[in-house]
């Protein structure tokens, strides 16, 4: 592996649509975004690899093994947030492709084929829905979310994805579980600061959190504010404001069980000084790990939020924006990832991700495993975000050594016997 022309290509990347804040500003569908698929989709070519993309508008870069069928993948995103980090999504895209590059040097062929996918609008994004490559390759979604999705301009999803040169008929024809591979590993910075207080390079993820996102609105009356008096009020806000607290307070009480709950944006309307808010739109998200059902606490909460509204005369709606259930990783990809960690010498630690992956969508239907790095001070979407170089270079090895094990190993195989000896 080549250290250096992996950071010759990282800076690259991240020159295209730098911010002023100094950032990553490859925010999904626009020009920057574009131009960085296009850096990738070059690179790959460059590599050798036979580049192709898929219905979703994710980008493949192919290395044939010595035999056909299901193939090992690695790789990550190549969007970021408005103002984000150089090293989320790009550590595992840049990272899988300079893997791909140096077995290539070393002149190794594994039994299956080997493949570095880089997923399109993986990161929150304009349309309100994440992980839109890898949710389309796995069949999620539908012509409703193509259509009914909108930018803050108006523009539909499918017209955004037709700007990418991706059909909606082609997408919406992808049924669950037509794309599957043998196995899926993706690296990617830890953004939290568990790896990073606890001094250790690697950290194998045993399971992705989902989350679930709903648009809540609050509807009262608008009044004037000094005329009204407070008995006779309909206030948007306060009754938003009591559903706040109690998302804080319900989710508090399931702490042991992980759940997390947070209202991250609030609009109040008309929002004038002098005006008794007459609506209050907000965005809850509640996120928990594979073992505890999310669905338990989030009912409390939309209970504890109607009876709010009835003891108000508030109105209250309710619109789900995304249910994403928590996942494990596959026990094979992961022991695996652990026993190439320790023939290298490498120190891990087995945590779960808290954040959403591509990794994540791909699991209902493929194997997958996740190495995490660390982040400094646990920052994350923002310029500062920083990972060390000699981290990257573990992970990366690390990510080789899986990848050859997973493609040479026989499918049927189980993890810790020796790989089916090599057809002649
Ligand atoms: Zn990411």
């Amino acid at each position: 592996m080549r250290l250096e022309r992996l950071q010759e290509d990282f800076e690259a990347f991240a020159a295209i649509g730098r911010t002023a804040g100094g950032g990553s500003g490859r925010l999904a569908f626009s020009e920057a975004d574009r131009q960085g698929r296009a850096f990738i989709r070059e690179r790959m070519a460059a590599a050798g690899l036979e580049v192709y993309e898929d219905p979703a508008g994710n980008i493949h870069g192919y290395r044939p093994g010595r035999e056909g069928g299901l193939r090992v993948a690695t790789g990550s995103h190549s969007d970021s947030v408005e103002n984000g980090g150089h090293f989320d999504g790009a550590v595992g895209l840049l990272g899988g492709l300079e893997v791909l590059r140096a077995l290539r040097e070393a002149g190794i062929v594994t039994r299956r084929g080997l493949e570095v996918i880089s997923f399109l609008a993986e990161e929150p994004n304009r349309f309100g829905l994440s992980c839109i490559g890898s949710r389309g390759l796995c069949g999620r979604l539908s012509r409703r979310l193509l259509e009914e999705r909108r930018d803050p301009e108006g523009r539909t999803l499918a017209e955004a994805l037709r700007s990418m040169g991706v059909s909606p008929e082609a997408l919406l024809a992808v049924r669950p579980g037509d794309f599957r591979c043998l196995a899926f590993v993706e690296v990617h910075v830890e953004q939290g600061r568990t790896l990073y207080d606890r001094k250790v390079p690697l950290g194998l993820v045993t399971d992705i959190v989902g989350a679930y996102r709903y648009r809540v609105r609050f509807v009262g009356q608008a009044d004037h504010a000094g005329g009204t008096p407070m008995d006779r009020r309909r206030d948007a806000l306060a009754a938003a404001a009591e559903g706040v607290l109690a998302v804080e307070r319900i989710c508090r009480s399931y702490h042991t069980r992980d759940i997390v709950g947070t209202v991250g944006a609030l609009r109040v309307v008309p929002g004038a000084i002098n005006v008794i808010p007459g609506e209050c739109e907000m965005i809850l998200e509640v996120r928990g790990r594979a073992h505890f059902p999310k669905s338990i606490p989030v009912a409390e909460i939309r209970a504890a939020f109607e009876e709010t509204a009835r003891r108000r005369g508030v109105a209250l709606e309710v619109e789900t924006l995304m249910e994403d259930e928590s996942r494990p990783v596959s026990p094979l990809v992961l022991e695996t990832i652990a026993s190439c960690a320790e023939a290298l010498g490498y120190p891990y630690l087995r945590m779960p991700s808290r954040t959403g992956h591509d990794a994540m969508h791909l699991a209902e239907h493929s194997p997958v495993g996740m190495i995490f790095l660390p982040s400094r001070e646990g920052i994350g979407h923002h310029p500062a975000e920083w990972t060390d170089w000699e981290d990257i270079e573990k992970g990366l090895r690390l990510l080789a050594a899986s990848l050859v094990r997973l493609a040479d190993e026989d499918e049927r195989s189980t993890n810790g016997r020796e790989a089916a000896p090599r057809r002649p």
